[in-house]
C-alpha cells in the first residue's frame, strides 16, 4: 500500500499514526502548530465512559481498556489513573437528573452506582463539601496527562518509522478521479494514497473544496490550573449541568474547566470567568477556593450538531478518512479512534460499528442536536 498522510497531531492523528506505523505502513503525520497544539494539549484530560451517548459507549469502554495498557505500549507513564468519576448533584432538581443518568447507563450495561446522600458521596471522596446532595459514581473512569499522552503516541509512531513533521500545515487535499493523490502543504506537495483528516476545528475548511460539509460550531472552554496541593482527590468530578469539572493531576495541581461558551474565541479566559469558575468548583470542593492559580488558558471544542464525532471514510472521495468533531469528549476516545482510523485507512472492517459517526448524517438533515459534555 502507498503512503498515508495524517493531517493533525492531536491525540486522534497521533494515535492513528502509531497504529499504522506499527503495522509497517509508510506514514507522515503533519501538524501546523506542533503535536498537541490544540484541544489535545488544552483538555481537562478526563477518561470516562459515564455520561456517554449510547452510540459512543462501546468506543469509550474499548478506549478505557486500552488506556490500562498505554504505559506499556508506549513506554511512557502517561499519568493515567483509574480513580473513578463522580457526577455531582447540588440541588434537589439535579438529584433527579443524576438518578436518571445512572439508571439509563446501568440499563446499557455500564457498571456505575448512585450515591444517594452526602455521606455516601464523602465516603468515596472525603474532600467534597456538604453542598453535594448525591452523585453518580463510575469507579472505572479516570484521567490522564493529555500532553504526555499525545506526545507519547507521536514519539512511538516516529520510533516505528513514521515521519512526524511539526510546523507543517496542510493547505489542501489533492483529489484526482475521485481518489486522494496527495496533500499540498506549506512545505510542498506530499504524494499520498490515503489521507486521514484529524485536524479538529480546522477540518471543515479542508473538506469543503472536496464537496464535503462538516458543520461544526466552536465552543470556548476556560481552563484553570492551580499550584500543586497535597493529594486530595482521586476522582474526576463533573456536575449535573456540566458547568464545571475538576481533577487533580498526578503532580498535585487541580485542573478545572467551565461549561464553555460560543461567545467568540480568545486565548485567555477573562478574570470574571476565572473567578466564577473557581467559586463554582469551591462550592463542591472547598480546597479549590484556597488554591493559588498557576495558569489559565482556553481550549476550543469542535462541536457537531449531534455532539457525536465523525469517524468515517466518505464514499465520494476514495482513500479519505475523516476523524473530527469530537465535541468535547475525544481525549478519552483517542486510543480507540486511532485504531479505527487505521482500520478505515487500510480498508479493514472497522472493529466497532461506525454507523452513528458517518459524515453523511449531516447531509441527510435528520440529526438530533446535542450538547458537549465536559464532565471529564
Ligand atoms: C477545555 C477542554 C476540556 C476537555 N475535556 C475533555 C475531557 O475531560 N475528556 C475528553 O475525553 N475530552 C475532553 N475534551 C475534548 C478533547 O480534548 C478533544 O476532543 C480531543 O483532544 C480532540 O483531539 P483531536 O486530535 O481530534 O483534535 P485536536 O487535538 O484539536 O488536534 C487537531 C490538530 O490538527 C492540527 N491542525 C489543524 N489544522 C491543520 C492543518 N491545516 N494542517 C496541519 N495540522 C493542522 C492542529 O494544530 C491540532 O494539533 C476537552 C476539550 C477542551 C478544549
Amino acid at each position: 500500500m502507498g503512503a498515508i498522510v495524517i493531517i493533525g497531531g492531536g491525540i486522534t492523528g497521533s494515535a492513528a499514526a502509531d497504529a499504522l506505523a506499527r503495522d509497517g505502513h509508510a506514514v507522515t503525520l503533519l501538524d501546523k502548530g506542533g503535536i498537541a497544539a490544540m484541544a489535545s494539549g488544552r483538555t481537562l484530560g478526563g477518561v470516562r465512559q459515564s455520561g456517554r451517548h449510547p452510540a459512543e459507549l462501546p468506543l469509550a469502554s474499548a478506549a478505557v481498556a486500552l488506556w490500562g495498557g498505554l504505559h506499556e505500549r508506549l513506554g511512557v507513564d502517561v499519568h493515567y489513573r483509574r480513580g473513578g468519576n463522580l457526577r455531582l448533584a447540588r440541588t434537589p432538581e439535579e438529584v433527579g437528573i443524576i438518578r436518571a443518568i445512572v439508571d439509563g447507563q446501568r440499563a446499557r450495561g455500564l457498571d456505575l452506582d448512585f450515591l444517594s446522600d452526602n455521606r455516601a458521596v464523602r465516603e468515596v471522596a472525603p474532600a467534597l463539601s456538604e453542598n453535594v446532595l448525591a452523585a453518580g459514581y463510575c469507579a472505572t473512569d479516570g484521567h490522564a496527562d493529555p500532553v504526555r499522552t499525545t506526545h507519547a503516541f507521536a514519539d512511538s509512531a516516529r520510533r516505528h518509522g513514521a515521519i512526524v513533521s511539526e510546523g507543517v500545515g496542510a493547505l489542501s487535499i489533492e483529489v484526482t478521479a475521485a481518489r486522494v493523490t496527495g496533500v499540498v502543504t506549506t512545505a510542498g506537495r506530499i504524494p499520498a494514497e490515503r489521507v486521514i483528516l484529524a485536524a479538529g476545528i480546522e477540518s471543515p475548511a479542508l473538506l469543503r473544496p472536496l464537496g464535503l460539509d462538516l458543520p461544526l460550531s466552536i465552543e470556548v472552554v476556560a481552563v484553570v490550573q492551580s499550584e500543586p496541593l497535597p493529594a486530595t482527590l482521586d476522582q474526576v468530578l463533573g456536575v449535573a449541568n456540566a458547568d464545571c469539572a475538576v481533577r487533580q493531576e498526578v503532580g498535585g495541581r487541580l485542573r478545572f474547566t467551565n461549561g464553555g461558551s460560543t461567545d467568540g474565541t480568545r486565548p485567555e479566559p477573562s478574570a470574571t470567568e476565572v473567578r466564577d469558575l473557581v467559586a463554582r468548583v469551591a462550592h463542591v470542593l472547598p480546597i479549590a477556593g484556597h488554591a493559588n492559580v498557576s495558569r489559565t488558558w482556553t481550549g476550543l471544542v469542535d462541536l457537531t450538531p449531534d455532539a457525536l464525532p465523525v469517524i468515517d471514510a466518505p464514499a465520494s472521495v476514495g482513500g479519505l478518512v475523516v476523524a473530527a468533531g469530537f465535541s468535547g469528549h475525544g481525549f478519552c476516545l483517542g486510543p480507540i479512534s486511532g485504531l479505527l482510523c487505521a482500520d478505515l485507512a487500510i480498508g479493514r472492517t472497522p472493529r466497532h460499528d461506525l454507523a452513528a459517526f458517518r459524515l453523511a448524517r449531516f447531509q441527510a438533515g435528520s440529526i438530533a442536536t446535542g450538547r458537549p459534555e465536559l464532565h471529564g
